[in-house]
């Protein structure tokens, strides 16, 4: 009997992740969804069809959804499938289930509040335009948590006739996993493996992406894979350097956008052990995202996941994400009052892309001094502001506004939460390359993915395909 695999999303793109598996059985069809991710940036701009709109299959005809992490670009469009039909379960690991609560709420705000935002301003001036609905409501996320089921790593759960599930820890972001399922058809079992997305082998808080059975079929991310990140120097040099020179001796304010789930801990845990150290310059920290702060409580919940010297600092200092001048920021108004203040500060502010979140209203406000800097600590998708600003945009338009960029663009590569090229030919060294039949790479650019196809082959793997958007595989 056939199974086929059809990529719904990031096929030739790094957003909206959906890997759809067809088993066909004695009784039927059994569909089983990888992931449900948005899609972001220039993935759907560059469309006539928002993508986000048009799942290309039937939500109520699968079966069981897995997912490997909490990032939107792969859970994201959950309350739409569930909105739309959906009706089995949801499976993650316990850690996966905590970020999905307050990320798909957290997601569901934003897109109300940010149509909401539209449509007045259009109005006041006068425009005629209509607007798309939001994806779905704050409403419809309650429906689509109720779904979730939990496993933790390494403990096999069947999930459907003859099909079986582990998870192994990615060390993405907390709870993250790749998938691997254990597929008995017609008197064999097929090893499937998707990686979800593959952490770093740097001393972080999480621990080292985990090796993993042989696998016969094999679905990996590609988001790094034509380059190799620059070495790891130490991350805690290379963001003092920033804070000393923009703040200190520029006083200037330091933007840092960051993803609320993974990064903005991992840099409060940097700029926790500086504090620490006694080397933090007096700067105010601002840590402006509801969505950070119950991420950074959701973290503190799961220390257990964290790297084992990690663990081990918790008895010198039980709080490894707050020191003196941190101040975590829930309410709108003040961080409002953030835009009137003068002096030096750091502020992390979601989103990492820079497409959404209140960071976009401090990018307003602050872009045209030159004094300031925006410091890109993660991977922004093509076409999104983060994007144009790694590309030296000369002005970029937030709220239909044009804003001079005069403020200084750097960038930190030590807390990209994503495996480079090297760290992902790693990652699958636990692989006889020889036994895995099949390899499709997903959830990368174009140079990107024909980068790490290259260097798979090198490396002795073959049938390497890089398949498009709504291609369907027999495996
Ligand atoms: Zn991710």
């Amino acid at each position: 009997m056939p199974i086929f695999l059809t990529c719904h999303g990031a096929a030739g793109t790094v957003t909206g992740t959906k890997h759809l598996l067809e088993v066909h059985g004695k009784q039927g069809i059994f569909r089983i969804l990888l992931d449900c991710g948005m899609f972001q940036g220039e993935a759907v701009r560059e469309t006539d069809h928002d993508p986000n709109r048009r799942f290309g299959f039937a939500p109520s005809e699968v079966d069981v959804l897995v997912l490997s992490h909490a990032h939107i670009d792969h859970s994201g469009l959950l309350p739409r499938l569930v909105a739309e039909g959906y009706r089995g379960p949801i499976w993650s690991t316990p850690a996966t289930k905590d970020l999905c609560t307050i990320m798909l709420a957290d997601s569901a705000h934003i897109q109300e509040y940010d149509h909401q935002f539209d449509v007045k301003r259009a109005r006041k001036r006068g425009d005629d335009l209509e607007f798309d609905e939001p994806l779905y409501t704050v409403a419809d996320v309650a429906p689509a948590m109720d779904l979730f089921q939990t496993v933790g790593y390494g403990e096999p759960r069947l999930i459907g006739p003859g099909i079986t599930l582990t998870y192994t820890d990615t060390g993405h972001i907390l709870g993250s996993a790749a998938i691997h399922l254990d597929i008995e058809n017609d008197g064999r079992t097929l090893h499937f493996t998707f990686t979800g997305d593959v952490g770093r082998y740097v001393d972080r808080l999480l621990p080292e992406p985990e090796p993993f059975r042989q696998c016969d079929v094999l679905v990996c991310e590609s988001t790094y894979g034509d380059r190799d990140h620059a070495p790891v120097k130490e991350a805690e040099e290379e963001l003092m350097r920033h804070v000393s020179d923009v703040c200190v001796k520029g006083k200037g304010k330091l933007l840092i956008p960051a993803f609320s789930i993974g990064k903005t801990q991992e840099l409060l845990y940097t700029l926790n052990s500086l504090s620490n150290e006694g080397r933090l310059p007096r700067v105010p920290v601002y840590v402006d995202s509801p969505l950070a702060i119950s991420a950074t409580e959701v973290a503190r919940a799961h220390s257990t996941l964290f790297r084992d010297a990690v663990r081990d600092q918790l008895t010198g200092d039980p709080d490894l994400f707050t020191f003196p001048g941190v101040e975590f920021v829930r309410s709108a108004d003040r961080s409002k009052q953030l835009n009137g203040v003068k002096e030096p500060f750091i502020i992390i502010a979601a989103s990492g892309m820079m497409e959404a979140g209140r960071i976009r209203h401090h990018l307003h406000n602050e872009l045209g001094d030159p004094a300031n800097a925006v410091l890109v600590v993660g991977f922004c998708a093509p076409g999104t502001l983060g994007d144009q600003l790694l590309r030296g945009a000369p002005e970029v338009n937030i709220f239909g506004d044009v804003v001079p960029v005069r403020a200084r663009i750097l960038r930190m590569d030590f807390y990209s939460a994503h495996a480079d090229r090297g760290e992902l030919v790693r990652y699958l060294s636990c692989q006889d390359p020889a036994r895995v039949r099949r390899t499709y790479l997903v959830h990368g650019v174009d140079h990107s993915l024909l980068g790490l196809q290259e260097r798979l082959e090198e490396n002795g793997y073959r049938k390497i395909t890089i398949p498009k958007r709504g291609q369907r595989f027999e495996l």
